[in-house]
């Protein structure tokens, strides 16, 4: 899954109608256990992204199959 994926979910923003893609980022906050979130740059709302999460519990799942700690997210974005 790419980033653009994600982010194409939120697209146009909910908030204030923004609807350009490149004024949208994804970013995932690792203090709260790895919780996904695409923001809007127009109005600054941030969006739960379940269909990251499910990424991030997948990458989580193969890490302790294969016990590599090596495995760095971009690889699946
Ligand atoms: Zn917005």
């Amino acid at each position: 899954m790419r980033i653009q994926e994600i982010i194409q979910e939120f697209v146009p923003c909910e908030v204030c109608g923004n609807s350009d893609i490149n004024n949208f980022y994804f970013h995932v906050f690792a203090h709260r256990g790895s919780e996904p979130y695409v923001k809007c740059c127009e109005c600054e709302e941030e969006f739960y992204s379940m269909s990251a999460k499910e990424v991030l519990l997948r990458i989580e799942r193969e890490r302790k199959e294969k016990r590599s700690s090596g495995q760095v997210i971009s690889k699946y974005f």
